[in-house]
C-alpha cells in the first residue's frame, strides 16, 4: 500500500458508527471479520447494530458530552444513515476523521441540494423545483406539469414525506399534507425500471463498482433486488460511468449508492444518492467476492478494495413487517440465505431482515421472484 492520500487505519483499531440500524449491524459484522472493533452511537436501546458491536453509546445525537467521549473512544467515524444533523457530523469531524466527508453528507441529506449538485455535474435528473409555500408549489406545477411528486427536502426515506400530485390535486392541500417548510416538486417519471449502482472509492485511481441491479418497490419501500439488472451491457456501462462521475465530483472516500430510473427510451435519470451501504446492495453479501459492507470498511479505513465480482446471480427480498413469518419456509430452500436484524417487533413497514436466493451465474438474469408477487 503506497501513495495513500490519507493514513490507513489498520485492523485492531476502533471504527465508530453513527446510527444503530441494520446497515450499521452488517457493517459491524464485516468490520469484526477484518479484526476491527466497532463502537455504535445511537439513541436507541438494544439497537440492531449495538447487538453485534464491541461497544455502544446510547445517547441523543446532539448530546455534546456523549459525542466527545464517543470520539475519544474511536479511531475513525462513519455513519450508516444520512439524516444525522449536519452540525453533529461537523462536530464529530473536528474530533476524529469522518469518512465519507461532511460535504458528501450535506449534499445527500437535502434533496434540493442533491439534485442541484447532480445537474451542475451534468448528471441528468427529472425536472424539479424547490418549493417553500403553497403559492410556490402552484407556480412550480405550471412549469413542471402533472403528474408530479412533492417530497420533503430533508428527512425523507422509503417514500416517507412524499405526496403524489395528480391532475385534480389541489396545490394548497398537497403542500399542507407534506407537513414540511421546505419541499421539492419533481416531474413524475413514467419509468421502465429502477436500477442502482453501488461503488466503493478511495481516490481517483481506486474505485470498484458492483454490477448494476434492478430494484422493485412496494408501497415506496424496496421489495426486491434482481442481480444483475436485466439491462443491456451498454446501459450498465453508462450507469457505472455515471456513478463513478458522481463519486469523483464528491471526492468520496467510502461507499456510494446511486438510484436511477430507466426511461422508456433507455435513458438514465438519477433519483437519489446515498454515501453509505444501501439496501439494494445486500445481495452482495452472498453473491459477490467482496460484500458492500466489507468494501465500505476497506474504503473508509484506506485498505485496498476487494474484488466486487459477482460469483452468483441473486434475487434479494426484504422481509418487511409480517414477511418475517415466512422465514421458516424460506429457510427450507438451501439456496436462500437469511439475514435477520435482531428487531423484536415486526411493525408494518419495518425492515426485519432480508432473504437472498442464489442462482448459478451463467443462467442470465434471474426472473423468479422469491415469494409472493
Ligand atoms: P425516493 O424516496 O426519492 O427514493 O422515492 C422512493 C420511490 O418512489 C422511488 O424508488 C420510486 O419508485 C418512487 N419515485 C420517487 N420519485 C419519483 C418520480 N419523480 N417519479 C416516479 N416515481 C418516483
Amino acid at each position: 500500500m503506497t501513495d495513500l492520500t490519507f493514513p490507513a487505519i489498520y485492523p485492531g483499531a476502533t471504527i465508530g458508527i453513527v446510527g444503530g440500524g441494520q446497515l450499521g449491524r452488517m457493517t459491524a459484522q464485516a468490520a469484526a471479520r477484518l479484526g476491527y472493533r466497532v463502537h455504535i452511537l445511537t439513541p436507541e436501546k438494544d439497537s440492531p447494530a449495538a447487538q453485534v458491536a464491541t461497544e455502544a453509546t446510547v445517547a441523543a445525537y446532539d448530546d455534546a458530552g456523549a459525542l466527545k467521549s464517543f470520539a475519544k473512544a474511536i479511531d475513525i467515524a462513519t455513519f450508516e444513515f444520512e439524516n444525522i444533523p449536519l452540525e453533529v457530523a461537523e462536530a464529530l469531524a473536528a474530533l476524529v476523521p469522518l469518512r465519507p466527508s461532511t460535504h458528501c453528507l450535506a449534499i445527500a441529506q437535502d434533496r434540493v441540494r442533491e439534485k442541484s449538485f447532480l445537474n451542475a455535474q451534468g448528471v441528468p435528473t427529472t425536472p424539479f423545483a424547490a418549493v417553500g409555500s403553497a403559492q410556490e408549489l402552484a407556480r412550480a406545477l405550471e412549469t413542471i406539469g402533472r403528474p408530479a411528486v412533492l417530497k420533503t427536502a430533508t428527512l425523507g426515506y422509503d417514500g416517507k414525506g412524499q405526496v403524489m400530485i395528480e391532475a385534480d390535486t389541489d396545490a394548497a392541500a398537497a403542500f399542507a399534507q407534506l407537513g414540511a417548510a421546505r419541499g421539492m416538486l419533481e416531474a413524475f417519471v413514467d419509468f421502465d425500471s429502477e436500477i442502482s449502482v453501488i461503488l466503493a472509492r478511495l481516490d481517483r485511481d481506486r474505485v470498484a463498482a458492483f454490477d448494476p441491479v434492478e430494484n422493485r418497490h412496494r408501497h415506496h419501500i424496496l421489495d426486491t433486488t434482481i442481480a444483475p439488472a436485466p439491462i443491456t451491457a451498454e446501459l450498465g456501462r453508462q450507469a457505472i460511468a455515471m456513478a463513478e462521475a458522481i463519486a469523483e465530483a464528491l471526492d468520496l472516500v467510502g461507499l456510494l449508492a446511486v438510484e436511477m430510473f430507466v426511461t422508456p427510451d433507455h435513458k438514465l435519470l438519477v433519483n437519489e444518492i446515498a454515501p453509505r451501504p444501501h439496501n439494494s446492495g445486500h445481495w452482495t453479501m452472498d453473491a459477490c467476492i467482496t460484500s458492500q459492507f466489507e468494501q465500505f470498511v476497506r474504503a473508509i479505513c484506506g485498505l485496498p478494495l476487494g474484488n466486487p465480482s459477482r460469483h452468483s446471480n441473486a434475487v434479494m427480498r426484504n422481509l418487511i413487517g409480517d414477511d418475517v413469518e415466512k422465514v421458516q419456509e424460506l429457510m427450507a430452500d438451501p439456496d436462500t440465505k437469511i439475514h435477520l436484524y435482531g428487531k423484536a417487533e415486526p411493525r408494518p413497514g419495518r425492515k426485519m431482515g432480508h432473504a437472498t436466493k442464489l442462482y448459478p451465474v451463467d443462467t442470465g438474469a434471474p426472473k423468479i421472484p422469491l415469494f409472493g408477487a
